[in-house]
């Protein structure tokens, strides 16, 4: 990489940020393509906002990721915003348009051609999310409208009727249906009763990798379990599932998916997915502490 007067700047904002896997997956793929941008990581603290955005817009900068904490507050300092981005109520992904900034999120993209990579096609599916955060308000907007039925567990269900009424659709045919995580017996049934299983929490993440929402007997042969969380890799969810037989879509893939997403709208470049996620691959190999 050759940085000169002429590079293009490309960051990922957040805090703690010192952990992010952005800056190696994204400046891997602008090797790859041979392309004149660089991508860094700042820690921006939340009072810091506001002068973050506004240094953006003196610099010039062409596109940033944001993460934890800032995806909602940086949206009132924004010029513009997508659709997708407001319905989901965060932005994960800015866009410098001729000095306006835009913003959209990536996450649901994401998700969804993570899912159309491993063929799954979510119009044939009864799915259930687990969870009613950030990822799954992203996810959900993506695949409630195709998927056969969907149905949102949370432990806190008033989360889960906000998200459901956030996202509905009166021109959409299918049922957005919600459920209470802490009713163990209607989990249960619901799980049973699907065929895509999505868990949206941090439930098996590292370091408290043995713990797992579902349990081996709820998951139905052949089923897809997609399990958000990336960190491990192999989650003691996506380890019952390989014993159902069940079709498998990783966290990592929609890390890197939602990624891509982001480099094509910045660079109108097809990003190298392969490369990309190798480099994820390689880091969560050699630190624990990936996020
Ligand atoms: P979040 O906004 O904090 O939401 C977490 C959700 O999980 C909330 O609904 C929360 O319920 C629920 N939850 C937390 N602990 C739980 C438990 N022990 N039992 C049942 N429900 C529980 O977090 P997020 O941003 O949505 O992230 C969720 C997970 O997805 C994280 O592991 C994150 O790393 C992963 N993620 C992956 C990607 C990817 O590209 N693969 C992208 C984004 C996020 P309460 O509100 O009741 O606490």
């Amino acid at each position: 990489m050759i940085i000169s007067a002429k590079t293009k700047l490309l960051c990922v904002i957040g805090d703690p940020i010192e952990h992010s896997m952005s800056p190696k997956m994204h400046n891997a793929a602008i090797n790859a393509l041979g392309l004149d941008y660089v991508y860094v990581a700042f820690n921006v603290k939340k009072d810091n906002l506001e002068r973050a955005v506004e240094g953006f817009r003196g610099l010039n900068i062409t596109g940033v990721n944001v993460t934890i904490p800032l995806k909602i507050d940086i949206m009132k300092y924004l010029d513009g915003i997508k659709e997708n981005a407001r319905a989901i109520g965060a932005v994960n992904t800015i866009k410098n348009e001729n000095g306006r900034l835009i913003g959209t999120n990536t996450d649901g993209d994401g998700a969804l051609a993570a899912l159309e990579s491993a063929g799954v096609n979510v119009s044939e599916h009864d799915t259930i999310i687990l969870g009613a955060g950030g990822a799954a308000r992203a996810v959900s907007h993506a695949l409630s409208k195709k998927a056969r039925t969907f149905t949102i567990a949370a432990r806190r269900v008033e989360q889960a009727i906000k998200l459901a009424k956030d996202i509905s659709n009166p021109s959409s045919t299918n049922k957005i249906q919600t459920i209470s995580m802490n009713d163990k017996k209607k989990l249960e049934e619901q799980v049973k009763n699907s065929t895509l299983i999505i868990n949206a929490t941090p439930v098996g993440m590292f370091p408290k990798i043995d713990n797992c929402i579902i349990e081996k007997d709820w998951l139905p042969e052949k089923s897809v379990v997609f399990d958000l969380v990336y960190n491990p890799i192999e989650t003691k969810l996506v380890k019952i599932a390989k014993q159902k037989n069940c079709t498998i879509v990783h966290g990592l893939d929609m890390l890197v998916h939602q990624g891509a997403k982001a480099f094509e709208w910045w660079t109108n470049k097809t990003p190298p997915i392969k490369i990309m996620k190798k480099e994820i691959i390689d880091f969560l190999s050699h630190s624990r502490k990936g996020s």
